[in-house]
């Protein structure tokens, strides 16, 4: 996919949940260990929740103890972006979608190697596509 998916209120309201919508588009957090995803071992590509862009693979996710899916690094590095996020009187790194700005999670300094970065991502703002064998 090329360029940037833009859509209206009401359509993201329409293509997302309640829940995906809050998290997605409101920057909000679902609880540690609730998503779909945190425990998750199948092999296959993770998908934004808002336009279908393949942002993590299963081959950099670890378990992190965190509670939310957790990876070391993306597909591509210009898949996601990032913001200054100064909310609840913390300082951390917001990490969203390139594509079409979905709200994805944060980034913390605290992974594994080789990257030392842990991608802490929220399972409602992603599709799991299972690799077939
Ligand atoms: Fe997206």
């Amino acid at each position: 996919m090329n360029g940037k998916v833009a859509r209206t209120d009401e359509e993201w309201r329409e293509l997302l949940d309640a829940e995906q919508y809050r998290v997605c588009r409101e920057q909000g957090t679902e609880p540690a260990f609730s998503g779909k995803y945190w425990d998750c071992k199948t092999p296959g590509a993770y998908r934004c929740a808002g336009c279908g862009e393949e942002l993590f693979h299963s081959s950099s996710k670890y378990d992190s103890g965190s509670g939310w899916p957790s990876f070391w690094q993306p597909i591509e590095p210009t898949r996601v972006e990032t913001d200054d996020d100064r909310s609840y009187g913390m300082r951390r790194t917001e990490v969203h979608c390139s594509q079409c700005g979905t709200h994805l999670g944060h980034v913390f300094e605290d992974g594994p190697k080789p990257t030392g970065l842990r991608y802490c991502i929220n399972s409602a703002s992603l599709d799991l596509d299972p690799e077939s064998e």
